[in-house]
């Protein structure tokens, strides 16, 4: 059975044997993730260039994602590199001091404007919410806080506001340097990390155009502010081409208990706005060193499929973690299980909406023709931009759609679309009749058909300006 859902995972030293890398990809993932946040330009060359080479020899689209690192607040390093801290202590972050001083009393922040974005009583969550501290007062650059929940604490880790409202943009000088890489890298998809509204968004789009990149932008709804209110999330969902529900930062910033809300609120909106949409962080975190999932990371990815997520993502669990490679192979069981769930196949329609293109409203009938007509195999798209493919896989189906295009780049695009297949076509100078039988003849060599096989074929009839959507056919394969 194909798996509807799709699998992102990061890389990282885990996977940078290029025999393992190969088998990461074998296992079945669909798009890898370059995360900016660690290593340097040279070490993502080098990986995107290895996926590139290894999926191209597999006959494979796989897509690459770039995640810019935006404005991760942190704290600098310690003395000794790490320190405890007891509940109840004095803790001071301070913008003056060195960035290698710290100790159990101070460490310093590269944020330079935290404490004039500080008060007393906000709650500062240390390493994704293990540590607490209040802030007691600020005194010029030096933030004082009381540890409400100690612990360990290390080097260069992550400081949130809880609720948010941390004045920071969201594109740093390092992510617009990787934004011009992303560029030359020839990427799918860039990921601006932490953007507050559509501008961020924007912004990102802008200088990846300049640069000359293709990708298209993601948005990760990650702070507290993008979901503060329905208009921020909609128009953050609308400037970008594709949404993650980045949950670890996310659930700092709101509190775990919003999480599950959030998250299905998120997927809802996305698919209702025709975007693609990625769930991620801690899907199947204990597999970083085992090597089963728990039942709750069963359940947790399940429930995403179920929610309509097109892709589930793994970070450390691929990048640093024992068996990469088996955790993609779990994670594609547990999708596949999901899936054949009944509210996975049946689809409300859309039936209340009138539609604005020619193209959506065939990719509209086609997946309503195919999901009604008893006996359809497939729905075979023959797109130039990918956008068909887009509008159908945002309706449930249990069918495939297989998306049959020349370009590479859109095949890899669409490689994250739930339900959607990327197929390598070339149609030029094909006559009319002969493009559609080719195309078929190209799905039964590969075994996606059989002979007699019922399908829907979408097409443009190329005489609109842009070659559009216009032309649905069922046929018999
Ligand atoms: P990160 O983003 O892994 O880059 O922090 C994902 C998240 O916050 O969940
Ligand atoms: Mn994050």
């Amino acid at each position: 059975m194909i798996r509807r859902t799709k699998i992102v995972a990061t890389l990282g030293p885990a996977t940078d044997d290029p025999a393992k890398l190969e088998q990461l990809l074998l296992a079945g993932v669909n798009m890898v993730r370059l995360n900016f946040s660690h290593g340097d330009a040279d070490s993502h060359r080098l990986r995107a260039r290895q996926v590139r080479e290894i999926s191209k020899r597999l006959g494979r689209s796989v897509a690459v994602l770039g995640d810019l690192q935006g404005p991760k607040i942190r704290i600098a390093k310690f003395k000794e590199g790490k320190v405890t801290l007891v509940p109840g202590a004095e803790f001071a972050l301070d913008a003056d001091l060195a960035v290698d001083q710290g100790d159990v009393n101070q460490v310093s922040i590269a944020y330079k404007a935290l404490p004039a974005d500080s008060n007393p009583g906000d709650v500062l969550l240390i390493d994704d919410g293990r540590l607490e501290l209040v802030v007691d007062r600020v005194e010029g650059n030096r933030i004082i806080t009381r540890v409400r929940i100690g612990g360990e604490i290390s080097n260069n880790k992550g400081i949130n506001r809880q609720g948010g409202g941390l004045s920071a943009p969201a594109l740093t000088n390092k992510d617009k340097a990787d934004i011009v890489l992303a560029a030359e890298l020839d990427i799918d998809y860039l990921a601006v990390s932490f953007p507050r509204n559509a501008d961020d968004i924007q912004q990102a789009r802008d200088l990846l155009a300049a640069a000359g990149g293709h990708a298209c932008l993601m948005a990760k709804i990650e702070r507290a502010e993008a979901v503060a209110d329905d208009e921020t999330l909609d128009s953050i969902i609308r400037a970008s081409d594709a949404v993650m529900v980045a949950r670890g930062d996310l659930g700092v910033e709101i509190g775990d208990a919003q999480l599950i809300g959030k998250q299905k609120h998120i997927i809802a909106r996305a698919r209702k706005l025709n975007r693609v949409v990625v769930t991620a962080t801690q899907m199947m975190e204990s597999m970083i060193h085992n090597s089963l999932p728990t039942r709750a990371e069963v359940f947790d990815v399940a429930n995403a499929v179920l929610d309509g997520t097109d892709a589930v993502m793994l970070s450390a669990e691929t990048a640093t973690g024992d068996d990469p490679c088996g955790v993609v192979k779990a994670m594609s069981r547990i999708c596949i299980g999901a899936q054949t769930q009944r509210s996975m196949t049946k689809s409300g329609h859309r039936m209340d909406l009138t539609f604005s293109s020619v193209e959506e409203t065939v990719a509209m009938a086609a997946m309503y023709s195919a999901n009604h007509l008893n006996g359809v195999a497939a729905i075979v798209c023959l797109t130039e931009t990918g956008g068909t493919p887009l509008l159908m896989s945002r309706i449930s189906s249990g069918l495939p759609i297989y998306a049959m295009t020349a370009s590479h780049r859109i095949q890899r695009r669409v490689a994250l679309f739930r339900g959607v297949e990327p197929v390598h076509f070339v149609n030029e100078q094909l006559a009319e009749g002969e493009l559609e039988q080719r195309g078929l003849q190209v799905l039964r060599d590969r075994g996606a058909l059989k002979a007699g096989d019922l399908v829907i074929m979408t097409r443009g009839n190329k005489i609109g300006k842009d070659g559009g959507t216009n032309i649905l056919q069922i046929m018999s394969a």
